[in-house]
């Protein structure tokens, strides 16, 4: 009798030769279900008018999206923005004798809302605008006339609110639950929506950590995967520092992965020359942008196999910065409808799980005449990092009848064909049992 052939192989993303004429044939698709790029659909500010308006389009089409929402003034909230540090009436004492520098900014700047004045916020808003543009000088002024405001008491008595913050806080933690359950992604966008550019660690760490336990102890602990440091910025001292404190798995504002290339809202770069194995493309549509435009962006992610497009949608109809109507929303949703055969369209958490899990992981695979069997394993947290992977298995020509079987349950797979050969696609976890593929 013929031994049975056995091979096996070890290959994470290409195939790989391990001898003359023994190829492995499995790989990981680039995207779920093997589609040509994915989409994330993204929603900044927790504006009333996405969950009204938007939410509804998004159920009936099955897509669901990603909600960065300020926490600290909904109501229910545990924690609310405040000043991390010393009494600010001796910051507030100090200003008489030592105008601010590169020394003190942060601090006080991180204080000047605190001060207990109505108006202070649009002196920080002003600084950190003025900051974020690299006019340090003329943002250190501005904080020295906030306090000199407040020092003479020339302002009313009180806190300010922020635009943002008082935008999510017309929403409610039972209505975001509902929306949760419904596959809908929730995400930190801090307590106050801060220029964090011009705050101090301790007040940068409180904002972001305390805006993720309001979100764990209300929509749990799935929803505490993504944030987005208001303003899209990317500030350095900013990003080392929550890169660095791993307060979250990603932020939209910068990702680590060196395999990546971001291209965020207000770069004008094209995506399609990167030899990058992914390209993160950011698009912010604004009230002016046409819907032939944001339409192109589709076109092109169908032109590539490595784009990620990330939307980044504000105001909506008569509410929030930048606001499109819903209708002009529910046009171009039907047009990715159109296109879905292409598209993975996920939240920001899956598509990061998705292409971490993918980069990280190792294929094991032996062959007999009748079955293939695969392990499939990575390193990352097996706790978070539990999205099912979409497998590429060339099987031998004369199999027809193909099931796929994992953790006891056995699936019937359509066989399809390319110019190497017979291929099947299909869906497995990693890190759990073998996977088992027979044929006959
Ligand atoms: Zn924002």
């Amino acid at each position: 009798m013929k031994n049975l052939f056995f091979e096996t192989c070890l290959s994470s993303l290409i195939i790989l030769f391990v001898h003359q004429n023994t190829i492995c044939q499995t790989t990981i698709a680039k995207w779920q279900h093997n589609k040509k790029g994915a989409i994330s659909i993204t929603y900044d500010d927790g504006i009333p008018t996405q969950f009204t308006q938007v939410i509804p389009i998004m159920n009936k089409l099955h897509f669901p999206g990603t909600f960065f929402i300020v926490t600290g003034d909904i109501k229910g909230s545990l924690n609310h923005s405040k000043f991390i540090g010393r009494p600010v009436k001796e910051i507030m004492n100090e200003t008489k004798t030592i105008t601010t520098n590169k020394n003190n900014f942060f601090e006080r700047a991180s204080a000047a809302k605190f001060l207990g004045y109505k108006g202070t916020e649009e002196y920080f808003f002003k600084a950190g605008s003025l900051y974020e543009s690299g006019k340090l000088q003329e943002a250190y002024k501005t904080i020295d006339s906030v306090y000199a405001l407040a020092l003479a008491a020339a302002l009313k008595p009180g806190i300010d609110t922020s635009y943002e913050a008082g935008l999510s806080a017309q929403n409610s933690w039972s209505e975001f639950k509902t929306f949760a359950s419904q596959g809908h992604e929730f995400a930190c966008h801090s307590l106050s929506h801060p220029f964090m550019a011009i705050l101090d660690t301790p007040n940068i760490r409180y904002e972001l950590q305390k805006c993720k336990e309001d979100i764990r102890i209300h929509l749990g602990k799935e929803n505490t995967f993504s944030a987005e440091v208001p303003f899209g910025t990317e500030d350095e001292r900013v990003m080392k520092y929550v890169l660095a404190s791993k307060f979250f798995e990603a932020l939209r504002n910068k990702m680590p992965e060196p395999y990546m290339q971001e291209i965020n809202r207000g770069y004008k770069e094209q995506p399609g020359t990167s030899q990058q194995e992914y390209v993160q493309w950011q698009r912010g549509p604004l009230t002016k942008t046409p819907i032939t435009l944001m339409k192109s962006w589709i076109d092109t992610l169908l032109a590539h196999d490595n784009i990620w497009l990330v939307l980044v949608f504000h105001g909506i109809d008569t509410l929030g910065w930048q606001p499109i109507r819903h209708e002009e929303i529910a046009n171009y949703f039907q047009y990715m409808k159109d296109n879905e055969a292409g598209l993975w369209i996920a939240t920001f958490k899956d598509v990061t799980k998705y292409m971490r899990e993918r980069m990280a992981a190792k294929i094991t695979e032996e062959k007999t005449n009748r079955n293939i069997t695969i392990t499939l394993y990575h390193s990352l947290d097996a706790s978070i990092y539990n999205l099912p992977l979409t497998l590429k298995t060339y099987i031998p020509a004369k199999w027809k009848n193909i099931t796929v079987q994992q953790n006891h349950e056995t699936k019937k797979i359509n066989v399809e064909k390319d110019a190497k050969g017979k291929y099947i696609l299909y869906q497995v976890l990693p890190n759990e049992s073998k996977i088992m593929i027979t044929g006959n």
